[in-house]
């Protein structure tokens, strides 16, 4: 882990900061290749494969039956479904003054109508990872918004357990918001199926859902073929602490970061070099204590604990454009303003990441890498798309017809020219 001031860090140390996963993305692609290859070409013959040698489980029928539904709901302590349910709740809420906020446009210039539409993606997969941890919270916040959107058809994807089961939680979740079909497959082999589609699983629209490095590089290649929401990979959070922060806040929301991959990557930019060496020795008691201790020591590698003044440390927030930003200062609001790059903002001592994670109602699947400086996170929007539209009168066509046909002839299309010219005798 770098601990150093933010001016005196090294070219490549920088580069290494900001562009983090970007070598393991070239290392592992030609591996996703071939594996989307065989999907392509052998449909449920290479999911079965694939399934068998990353998750050490032979499964027949992929799709999840009523009967392992039901069992699912047996397995599950109350309280869980209760959580599910209550998280349910808040994300629609939050979701539906999204979509309250998308409205149709209808417009007149110069005699003409115009106006624009809303259509929602009519076949959705969605993600859910189950590898190092399990997600049934991302089956709410990639099932939800798709429902507000009014998508038609919703499927979820998660690998199975090495039983050959769905995580109960994870059915549970998809059976709560109502989707279409549970399969159990993971990794580059589910993309791949709801990419090009197999006898079992349906080919998608688009794709959404965050997952690890293989599941991300295989949304990357698979897009063409299908949409995809963005780059959703391994977990990042970027504190920005002055020193009224609490040490041990920054401890636990850095280790509550670092926990979900060796891949992730943990940053707190602050203006106290004495809090630095704080944060430093609270991070090193957390990990100690941690049950994920050997994930989070990899995921140090990719971290860093740098100091500057707050304007140094607002550009480097920036620059990094992390998925999770948390504002641990004085006055989190006024820093606000000047964040320009981010998927989602946690505000002062009392919003760690873990509540957008699971229940407040906003979305947890965000972009990392750098993504956050041109993605949003995923929203209502991801799922809708607009269609635009126009209606002329003789007058109207008239009207623009001279900058039309000029247009047209300089750019050597006459057949343009003549759809115009010849509606009015010209
Ligand atoms: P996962 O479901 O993404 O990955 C598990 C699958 O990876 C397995 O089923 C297997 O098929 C495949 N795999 C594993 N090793 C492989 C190998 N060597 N070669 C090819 N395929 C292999 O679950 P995970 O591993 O727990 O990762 C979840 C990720 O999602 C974490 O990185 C976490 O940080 C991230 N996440 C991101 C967001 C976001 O919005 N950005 C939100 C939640 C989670």
């Amino acid at each position: 882990m770098i601990i150093k001031k933010i001016k005196e860090l090294t070219k490549e140390e920088e580069e290494k900061i900001i562009n983090r996963n970007k070598a393991n993305f070239e290392e592992i692609l030609p591996k996703v290749m071939e594996i989307l290859k065989d999907v392509r070409e052998k449909g449920d013959e290479a999911v079965r494969y694939y399934t068998k040698m990353f998750d050490g489980v032979d499964i027949e029928n992929f799709k999840v039956s009523e009967e392992e539904i039901e069992e699912a709901y047996n397995l599950l302590n109350y309280k869980v479904i209760e959580a599910i349910e209550k998280a349910k709740e808040n994300i629609y809420f939050f979701h539906k003054k999204q979509m309250e906020h998308i409205k149709d446009l209808k417009v007149e210039n110069n005699g003409i109508i115009l106006g624009q539409f809303v259509r929602a993606i009519e076949k959705v997969g969605c993600y859910v990872p189950g590898g190092r941890a399990l997600y049934p919270s991302t089956v709410l916040m990639t099932t939800i918004p798709a429902k507000v959107a009014g998508c038609k058809e919703i499927y979820i994807t998660s690998p199975p357990t090495r039983e050959g089961k769905g995580n109960p939680a994870t059915l549970v979740a998809g059976d709560i918001v109502g989707v279409s079909a549970i399969y159990k497959v993971g990794g580059v082999q589910a993309i791949g199926a709801l990419a090009y589609g197999t006898e079992t699983i349906p080919k998608v629209d688009i794709i959404v859902g965050p997952g690890n490095i293989y599941v991300t590089v295989a949304k990357k290649m698979v897009y063409g073929d299908v949409a995809i929401d963005f780059l959703a990979g391994p977990s990042e959070v970027l504190i920005i602490a002055d020193e009224t922060a609490n040490p041990q806040y920054v401890a636990l929301d850095f280790i509550a970061q670092a926990e979900h991959d060796p891949n992730a990557s943990c940053i707190i930019v602050t203006t106290s070099e004495d809090k630095a060496k704080e944060f430093k020795e609270r991070i090193f008691k957390e990990i100690e204590r941690s049950k994920r201790k050997d994930i989070i020591l990899k995921a140090l590698q990719n971290s860093a604990i740098l100091i500057g003044d707050l304007d140094e440390c607002i550009e480097f927030s920036n620059k990094y454009a992390p998925e999770h930003l948390e504002i641990l200062t004085k006055n989190p609001e006024e820093i606000l303003d000047k964040i320009n790059n981010a998927g989602s903002v946690f505000l002062g001592e009392y919003s760690p990441v873990p509540v957008g994670d699971y229940a407040s109602g906003t979305n947890h699947v965000l972009p990392t890498s750098g993504f956050a400086r041109m993605c949003s996170g995923l929203n209502v929007e991801t799922f809708l798309k607009k269609i635009t539209y126009q209606k002329l009168n003789k007058d109207s066509l008239k009207n623009i017809a001279d900058t039309v046909i000029t247009l047209a002839e300089i750019e050597g299309l006459y057949g343009h020219a003549e759809a115009v010219k010849r509606r009015l005798n010209k």
